[in-house]
Protein backbone atom coordinates (compact mmCIF):
# COMPACT_ATOMS: atom_id res chain seq x y z
CA UNK A 1 0.00 0.00 0.00
CA UNK A 2 1.70 3.23 -0.66
CA UNK A 3 1.82 5.89 1.61
CA UNK A 4 0.27 9.11 1.87
CA UNK A 5 -1.97 8.48 -1.80
CA UNK A 6 -5.46 8.96 -1.03
CA UNK A 7 -7.96 7.52 -3.52
CA UNK A 8 -11.36 8.70 -3.35
CA UNK A 9 -14.44 6.12 -3.91
CA UNK A 10 -17.20 8.06 -2.57
CA UNK A 11 -18.70 9.74 -5.67
CA UNK A 12 -22.06 8.93 -4.75
CA UNK A 13 -21.59 11.42 -1.72
CA UNK A 14 -20.20 14.40 -3.85
CA UNK A 15 -17.55 14.85 -6.67
CA UNK A 16 -14.84 17.03 -6.67
CA UNK A 17 -15.81 19.91 -8.63
CA UNK A 18 -14.34 20.10 -12.22
CA UNK A 19 -11.26 22.34 -13.36
CA UNK A 20 -13.62 23.94 -16.39
CA UNK A 21 -16.44 24.02 -13.79
CA UNK A 22 -14.48 26.68 -11.29
CA UNK A 23 -13.15 28.36 -14.33
CA UNK A 24 -16.03 28.89 -15.87
CA UNK A 25 -17.42 30.40 -11.89
CA UNK A 26 -14.46 32.21 -10.75
CA UNK A 27 -15.01 35.56 -12.90
CA UNK A 28 -18.69 35.40 -11.43
CA UNK A 29 -17.56 36.64 -7.82
CA UNK A 30 -15.44 39.51 -8.41
CA UNK A 31 -15.55 40.69 -11.75
CA UNK A 32 -18.85 40.04 -13.12
CA UNK A 33 -20.85 40.25 -9.59
CA UNK A 34 -24.19 42.23 -10.97
CA UNK A 35 -27.75 40.71 -9.53
CA UNK A 36 -29.80 39.06 -12.52
CA UNK A 37 -32.45 41.58 -11.57
CA UNK A 38 -31.03 44.92 -12.00
CA UNK A 39 -31.76 46.20 -15.33
CA UNK A 40 -27.96 47.93 -16.07
CA UNK A 41 -25.59 46.57 -17.91
CA UNK A 42 -23.81 44.46 -14.86
CA UNK A 43 -27.27 43.23 -14.13
CA UNK A 44 -28.21 41.78 -17.33
CA UNK A 45 -24.95 40.35 -17.90
CA UNK A 46 -25.33 38.71 -15.22
CA UNK A 47 -29.25 37.52 -16.41
CA UNK A 48 -27.35 36.39 -19.28
CA UNK A 49 -25.34 33.95 -17.59
CA UNK A 50 -28.17 32.39 -15.53
CA UNK A 51 -30.01 31.98 -18.72
CA UNK A 52 -27.34 30.50 -20.24
CA UNK A 53 -26.73 28.06 -17.58
CA UNK A 54 -30.38 26.91 -17.50
CA UNK A 55 -30.81 26.32 -21.29
CA UNK A 56 -27.29 23.66 -20.67
CA UNK A 57 -28.80 22.42 -17.42
CA UNK A 58 -32.25 21.60 -19.31
CA UNK A 59 -30.68 20.34 -22.47
CA UNK A 60 -29.04 17.64 -20.29
CA UNK A 61 -32.34 16.48 -19.09
CA UNK A 62 -34.31 17.19 -22.10
CA UNK A 63 -36.12 19.91 -20.67
CA UNK A 64 -37.07 23.18 -22.21
CA UNK A 65 -35.27 26.21 -20.34
CA UNK A 66 -38.94 27.30 -18.99
CA UNK A 67 -39.60 24.42 -17.20
CA UNK A 68 -36.18 24.28 -15.10
CA UNK A 69 -35.71 25.89 -12.08
CA UNK A 70 -32.73 26.27 -9.85
CA UNK A 71 -33.12 25.63 -5.94
CA UNK A 72 -29.71 25.34 -3.24
CA UNK A 73 -30.16 21.36 -3.35
CA UNK A 74 -31.17 18.09 -4.35
CA UNK A 75 -32.73 18.52 -1.12
CA UNK A 76 -34.46 21.37 -1.65
CA UNK A 77 -36.10 20.56 -4.80
CA UNK A 78 -37.53 17.41 -3.25
CA UNK A 79 -38.89 19.61 -0.83
CA UNK A 80 -40.07 21.93 -2.96
CA UNK A 81 -41.89 18.85 -4.78
CA UNK A 82 -43.48 17.15 -1.73
CA UNK A 83 -45.04 20.30 0.28
CA UNK A 84 -45.61 22.83 -2.95
CA UNK A 85 -47.80 19.90 -4.47
CA UNK A 86 -49.58 19.03 -1.24
CA UNK A 87 -49.87 23.25 -0.60
CA UNK A 88 -51.32 23.11 -3.99
CA UNK A 89 -54.05 20.11 -3.46
CA UNK A 90 -54.73 21.57 0.05
CA UNK A 91 -58.60 21.98 -1.09
CA UNK A 92 -58.51 18.89 -3.32
CA UNK A 93 -59.73 15.59 -2.85
CA UNK A 94 -56.11 13.78 -3.41
CA UNK A 95 -54.66 13.23 -0.16
CA UNK A 96 -52.51 10.55 -0.16
CA UNK A 97 -48.67 10.68 -1.02
CA UNK A 98 -46.99 7.43 -2.21
CA UNK A 99 -42.84 6.71 -1.93
CA UNK A 100 -40.93 3.90 -2.22
CA UNK A 101 -39.45 2.56 0.75
CA UNK A 102 -35.63 3.30 -0.78
CA UNK A 103 -36.35 6.92 -1.43
CA UNK A 104 -33.16 9.63 -0.06
CA UNK A 105 -34.45 11.08 3.32
CA UNK A 106 -35.24 14.22 1.59
CA UNK A 107 -38.25 12.88 -0.02
CA UNK A 108 -38.95 10.20 3.25
CA UNK A 109 -39.16 13.09 5.63
CA UNK A 110 -40.85 15.82 3.08
CA UNK A 111 -43.36 13.43 2.77
CA UNK A 112 -43.65 12.56 6.49
CA UNK A 113 -43.66 16.00 7.28
CA UNK A 114 -47.26 16.37 5.49
CA UNK A 115 -49.30 14.07 7.59
CA UNK A 116 -49.83 16.72 10.25
CA UNK A 117 -51.65 18.76 7.25
CA UNK A 118 -54.03 15.90 6.61
CA UNK A 119 -52.03 13.97 3.73
CA UNK A 120 -51.51 10.14 4.19
CA UNK A 121 -47.89 9.04 3.30
CA UNK A 122 -47.74 5.35 1.78
CA UNK A 123 -43.94 3.54 1.63
CA UNK A 124 -44.00 0.97 -1.48
CA UNK A 125 -41.98 -1.94 -1.01
CA UNK A 126 -38.82 -3.22 -3.16
CA UNK A 127 -37.91 -6.78 -3.80
CA UNK A 128 -34.62 -8.27 -2.44
CA UNK A 129 -32.30 -5.97 -5.17
CA UNK A 130 -33.95 -2.88 -4.21
CA UNK A 131 -36.04 -2.38 -7.16
CA UNK A 132 -39.88 -1.12 -6.05
CA UNK A 133 -42.48 -3.14 -6.68
CA UNK A 134 -44.63 -2.18 -9.83
CA UNK A 135 -47.36 -4.83 -8.57
CA UNK A 136 -47.80 -3.12 -5.04
CA UNK A 137 -47.69 0.83 -6.72
CA UNK A 138 -50.19 -0.07 -9.09
CA UNK A 139 -52.67 -2.17 -6.08
CA UNK A 140 -52.12 1.19 -4.15
CA UNK A 141 -52.52 3.72 -6.18
CA UNK A 142 -56.28 4.86 -6.77
CA UNK A 143 -58.49 8.42 -7.23
CA UNK A 144 -57.34 10.03 -4.06
CA UNK A 145 -53.45 9.74 -4.59
CA UNK A 146 -52.19 13.76 -5.14
CA UNK A 147 -48.47 11.90 -6.06
CA UNK A 148 -46.14 9.35 -6.31
CA UNK A 149 -42.55 9.68 -5.56
CA UNK A 150 -40.07 7.09 -6.99
CA UNK A 151 -35.88 7.65 -6.92
CA UNK A 152 -34.57 6.83 -10.45
CA UNK A 153 -31.54 5.55 -9.22
CA UNK A 154 -30.82 4.72 -5.19
CA UNK A 155 -27.46 6.82 -3.21
CA UNK A 156 -26.63 2.98 -1.42
CA UNK A 157 -26.99 0.57 -4.20
CA UNK A 158 -27.01 2.23 -7.42
CA UNK A 159 -29.79 0.40 -8.05
CA UNK A 160 -31.96 1.96 -11.40
CA UNK A 161 -36.09 1.92 -10.95
CA UNK A 162 -38.48 1.47 -13.46
CA UNK A 163 -39.15 5.00 -13.11
CA UNK A 164 -41.25 5.09 -17.11
CA UNK A 165 -43.44 2.23 -15.51
CA UNK A 166 -43.93 3.88 -11.99
CA UNK A 167 -44.71 7.21 -13.87
CA UNK A 168 -47.25 4.94 -15.90
CA UNK A 169 -49.28 3.95 -12.78
CA UNK A 170 -49.32 6.99 -11.21
CA UNK A 171 -50.70 8.84 -14.56
CA UNK A 172 -53.25 6.25 -15.02
CA UNK A 173 -54.75 7.28 -11.82
CA UNK A 174 -54.46 10.84 -12.77
CA UNK A 175 -51.71 11.37 -9.96
CA UNK A 176 -48.50 13.31 -10.54
CA UNK A 177 -45.25 11.53 -10.81
CA UNK A 178 -41.91 12.66 -9.54
CA UNK A 179 -38.31 11.15 -9.35
CA UNK A 180 -35.49 11.86 -7.52
CA UNK A 181 -33.12 12.00 -9.82
CA UNK A 182 -29.53 13.14 -7.80
CA UNK A 183 -27.91 9.69 -8.48
CA UNK A 184 -28.35 9.25 -12.14
CA UNK A 185 -28.48 12.66 -13.57
CA UNK A 186 -25.20 13.27 -15.24
CA UNK A 187 -23.91 9.39 -14.59
CA UNK A 188 -26.38 8.30 -17.25
CA UNK A 189 -28.55 9.60 -19.76
CA UNK A 190 -31.98 11.32 -18.22
CA UNK A 191 -34.64 12.52 -20.47
CA UNK A 192 -37.88 13.91 -19.11
CA UNK A 193 -40.12 13.34 -21.76
CA UNK A 194 -38.93 10.00 -22.16
CA UNK A 195 -39.61 9.34 -18.31
CA UNK A 196 -42.68 10.80 -18.71
CA UNK A 197 -42.17 12.54 -15.27
CA UNK A 198 -44.09 15.20 -14.24
CA UNK A 199 -41.52 16.49 -11.65
CA UNK A 200 -37.67 15.68 -11.51
CA UNK A 201 -34.86 16.67 -8.75
CA UNK A 202 -30.84 16.83 -9.27
CA UNK A 203 -28.20 18.22 -7.57
CA UNK A 204 -24.89 20.25 -8.93
CA UNK A 205 -21.98 18.11 -6.28
CA UNK A 206 -22.85 14.74 -7.44
CA UNK A 207 -21.72 15.74 -11.00
CA UNK A 208 -19.22 17.98 -10.60
CA UNK A 209 -20.51 21.41 -10.00
CA UNK A 210 -20.26 22.72 -6.25
CA UNK A 211 -22.06 21.71 -3.21
CA UNK A 212 -25.30 23.82 -2.80
CA UNK A 213 -27.07 24.33 -6.11
CA UNK A 214 -29.36 21.67 -7.34
CA UNK A 215 -31.91 21.92 -9.90
CA UNK A 216 -35.74 21.43 -10.28
CA UNK A 217 -37.82 20.23 -13.52
CA UNK A 218 -41.27 21.26 -13.34
CA UNK A 219 -43.71 20.14 -16.01
CA UNK A 220 -45.33 23.25 -17.81
CA UNK A 221 -48.64 23.41 -15.72
CA UNK A 222 -48.00 21.23 -13.02
CA UNK A 223 -49.31 22.73 -9.75
CA UNK A 224 -46.83 23.38 -7.55
CA UNK A 225 -46.74 26.19 -4.55
CA UNK A 226 -43.49 28.12 -3.82
CA UNK A 227 -41.74 27.66 -0.54
CA UNK A 228 -40.07 30.71 -0.79
CA UNK A 229 -42.21 33.99 -1.38
CA UNK A 230 -40.40 37.08 -1.82
CA UNK A 231 -38.61 39.14 -4.98
CA UNK A 232 -40.66 36.72 -7.67
CA UNK A 233 -36.95 35.09 -8.36
CA UNK A 234 -37.20 31.81 -10.40
CA UNK A 235 -40.22 33.19 -12.39
CA UNK A 236 -41.80 33.40 -8.69
CA UNK A 237 -40.68 29.21 -7.85
CA UNK A 238 -38.37 30.25 -5.47
CA UNK A 239 -37.56 33.83 -4.67
CA UNK A 240 -33.83 35.11 -3.83
CA UNK A 241 -31.19 36.48 -5.67
CA UNK A 242 -29.91 34.03 -7.53
CA UNK A 243 -26.35 32.47 -6.86
CA UNK A 244 -24.74 33.56 -10.12
CA UNK A 245 -22.01 31.70 -9.96
CA UNK A 246 -22.79 28.25 -9.04
CA UNK A 247 -26.01 28.42 -11.35
CA UNK A 248 -22.55 28.87 -14.39
CA UNK A 249 -21.12 26.03 -12.48
CA UNK A 250 -23.85 23.70 -12.83
CA UNK A 251 -24.88 24.59 -16.22
CA UNK A 252 -20.74 23.85 -17.25
CA UNK A 253 -21.00 20.46 -15.13
CA UNK A 254 -24.05 20.42 -17.30
CA UNK A 255 -22.32 20.68 -20.65
CA UNK A 256 -19.17 18.37 -19.24
CA UNK A 257 -21.99 15.64 -18.31
CA UNK A 258 -23.52 15.66 -21.83
CA UNK A 259 -20.12 15.31 -23.05
CA UNK A 260 -19.16 12.14 -21.08
CA UNK A 261 -22.43 10.46 -21.84
CA UNK A 262 -22.09 11.49 -25.75
CA UNK A 263 -17.91 9.53 -25.36
CA UNK A 264 -19.13 6.29 -23.81
CA UNK A 265 -16.73 7.16 -20.57
CA UNK A 266 -19.66 6.12 -18.35
CA UNK A 267 -19.19 2.25 -20.08
CA UNK A 268 -15.43 2.46 -19.00
CA UNK A 269 -16.83 3.87 -15.26
CA UNK A 270 -18.81 0.28 -15.15
CA UNK A 271 -16.02 -1.86 -16.03
CA UNK A 272 -13.56 -0.32 -13.53
CA UNK A 273 -16.39 -0.79 -11.33
CA UNK A 274 -16.84 -4.39 -11.98
CA UNK A 275 -13.73 -5.09 -11.96
CA UNK A 276 -13.23 -4.13 -8.29
CA UNK A 277 -16.36 -6.13 -7.47
CA UNK A 278 -14.93 -9.20 -8.87
CA UNK A 279 -11.91 -8.88 -7.30
CA UNK A 280 -13.54 -8.31 -4.04
CA UNK A 281 -16.28 -11.19 -4.17
CA UNK A 282 -13.62 -13.48 -4.96
CA UNK A 283 -12.08 -13.05 -1.34
CA UNK A 284 -15.17 -15.16 -0.91
CA UNK A 285 -18.21 -14.53 2.12
CA UNK A 286 -18.71 -11.36 -0.08
CA UNK A 287 -22.47 -10.12 -1.25
CA UNK A 288 -22.91 -7.35 -3.89
CA UNK A 289 -26.14 -5.99 -2.58
CA UNK A 290 -28.17 -4.99 -6.09
CA UNK A 291 -25.81 -7.06 -7.80
CA UNK A 292 -28.76 -8.52 -9.28
CA UNK A 293 -30.42 -5.49 -11.71
CA UNK A 294 -29.20 -2.19 -14.03
CA UNK A 295 -27.18 -0.15 -11.73
CA UNK A 296 -26.02 3.32 -12.35
CA UNK A 297 -22.30 2.82 -13.39
CA UNK A 298 -19.98 4.05 -10.41
CA UNK A 299 -21.46 2.47 -7.63
CA UNK A 300 -20.90 -0.91 -5.75
CA UNK A 301 -22.92 -2.22 -2.33
CA UNK A 302 -21.17 -4.78 -0.55
CA UNK A 303 -21.71 -6.74 2.75
CA UNK A 304 -18.63 -8.63 3.95
CA UNK A 305 -18.98 -11.83 6.31
CA UNK A 306 -17.77 -11.46 10.09
CA UNK A 307 -16.36 -7.80 10.21
CA UNK A 308 -18.40 -4.38 10.92
CA UNK A 309 -18.56 -1.85 7.62
CA UNK A 310 -17.96 1.21 9.30
CA UNK A 311 -14.41 -0.91 10.76
CA UNK A 312 -14.24 -1.61 7.21
CA UNK A 313 -14.57 1.82 6.13
CA UNK A 314 -12.61 3.18 8.90
CA UNK A 315 -9.81 0.96 8.14
CA UNK A 316 -9.65 1.94 4.75
CA UNK A 317 -9.79 5.60 5.27
CA UNK A 318 -6.60 4.93 7.15
CA UNK A 319 -4.86 3.41 4.67
CA UNK A 320 -5.90 6.36 2.31
CA UNK A 321 -9.10 5.26 0.57
CA UNK A 322 -12.31 7.02 0.50
CA UNK A 323 -15.33 4.92 0.88
CA UNK A 324 -18.61 4.97 2.86
CA UNK A 325 -20.84 2.48 5.10
CA UNK A 326 -23.96 3.62 2.88
CA UNK A 327 -25.28 7.39 2.73
CA UNK A 328 -23.54 10.24 3.60
CA UNK A 329 -26.72 12.04 4.37
CA UNK A 330 -27.91 9.13 6.80
CA UNK A 331 -25.04 9.08 9.11
CA UNK A 332 -25.58 8.79 12.82
CA UNK A 333 -29.29 8.78 12.56
CA UNK A 334 -31.56 5.95 14.59
CA UNK A 335 -29.97 2.45 15.04
CA UNK A 336 -26.89 2.92 12.27
CA UNK A 337 -28.85 0.13 9.74
CA UNK A 338 -29.98 1.67 6.54
CA UNK A 339 -33.50 1.67 5.52
CA UNK A 340 -32.69 1.14 2.17
CA UNK A 341 -30.85 -2.28 3.10
CA UNK A 342 -33.49 -3.08 5.52
CA UNK A 343 -36.48 -2.88 3.08
CA UNK A 344 -34.37 -5.49 1.01
CA UNK A 345 -34.73 -7.81 3.44
CA UNK A 346 -31.39 -8.13 4.52
CA UNK A 347 -30.46 -9.38 8.04
CA UNK A 348 -29.39 -7.02 10.00
CA UNK A 349 -25.66 -8.58 9.91
CA UNK A 350 -25.44 -8.47 6.43
CA UNK A 351 -26.53 -4.94 6.59
CA UNK A 352 -24.29 -4.37 9.36
CA UNK A 353 -21.25 -5.44 7.09
CA UNK A 354 -22.08 -3.35 4.39
CA UNK A 355 -19.61 -0.66 2.59
CA UNK A 356 -20.46 1.24 -0.59
CA UNK A 357 -17.57 2.12 -3.30
CA UNK A 358 -19.00 4.65 -5.66
CA UNK A 359 -16.20 6.20 -8.55
CA UNK A 360 -16.43 8.25 -11.41
CA UNK A 361 -14.30 10.90 -12.91
CA UNK A 362 -10.74 10.58 -12.90
CA UNK A 363 -10.69 7.53 -10.53
CA UNK A 364 -8.17 4.73 -12.93
CA UNK A 365 -7.52 1.45 -13.07
CA UNK A 366 -4.39 2.17 -10.97
CA UNK A 367 -6.84 3.75 -7.95
CA UNK A 368 -8.91 0.28 -8.86
CA UNK A 369 -5.75 -1.84 -8.15
CA UNK A 370 -5.36 0.11 -5.00
CA UNK A 371 -8.60 0.17 -4.11
CA UNK A 372 -9.02 -3.70 -4.04
CA UNK A 373 -5.83 -3.98 -2.18
CA UNK A 374 -6.36 -1.89 0.74
CA UNK A 375 -9.79 -3.25 0.77
CA UNK A 376 -8.59 -6.71 0.67
CA UNK A 377 -6.43 -6.30 3.03
CA UNK A 378 -8.49 -4.22 5.70
CA UNK A 379 -11.12 -7.23 5.48
CA UNK A 380 -8.83 -10.10 5.56
CA UNK A 381 -7.20 -7.52 9.30
CA UNK A 382 -10.99 -7.32 10.53
CA UNK A 383 -11.95 -10.81 9.79
CA UNK A 384 -8.47 -12.06 11.99
CA UNK A 385 -8.96 -9.94 14.66
CA UNK A 386 -12.53 -11.47 14.82
CA UNK A 387 -11.26 -14.71 14.51
CA UNK A 388 -13.33 -15.15 11.41
CA UNK A 389 -10.71 -16.79 9.29
N1 LIG B 1 -31.33 12.41 -3.26
C1 LIG B 1 -30.36 11.49 -3.40
C2 LIG B 1 -30.68 10.19 -4.08
C3 LIG B 1 -29.07 11.74 -2.93
O1 LIG B 1 -28.12 10.83 -3.08
C4 LIG B 1 -28.82 12.97 -2.29
C5 LIG B 1 -27.50 13.26 -1.70
O2 LIG B 1 -26.78 12.37 -1.30
C6 LIG B 1 -29.86 13.91 -2.19
C7 LIG B 1 -31.10 13.59 -2.68
C8 LIG B 1 -29.66 15.24 -1.54
O3 LIG B 1 -28.99 16.11 -2.41
P1 LIG B 1 -28.27 17.40 -1.80
O4 LIG B 1 -27.02 16.90 -1.13
O5 LIG B 1 -27.98 18.26 -2.99
O6 LIG B 1 -29.21 18.01 -0.88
Amino acid sequence: MEENRIIYADHAATTPVLPEVRDAMLPFFAERYGNPSSLHGDGLAARDAVEQGREEAASLIGASAEELFFTSSGTESSNTVLKGCAFAAMTGERRRILVSAVEHPSVLAAADALVPFGFAVERIPVDENGVVSLGVLAERIGADCLLVSVMHANNETGVIQPVKECARIAHGAGALFHTDAVQTVGHIPVDVGELDCDLLSFSGHKLGAPKGIGGLYVRKGTPVTPLLHGGSQERGMRSGTENVPYIVGLGAACLAAAEYLRSGEAAGTAALRDSVEGRLRSLGGCRVNGGGVPRVPGTLNLSFDGIGGESLMLMCDLYGLRISTGSACGMGKGDGISHVLRAMHLPDDVCGGTVRVSIGAGFTASDADAAVEIMSRCVEMLRDAAGKR
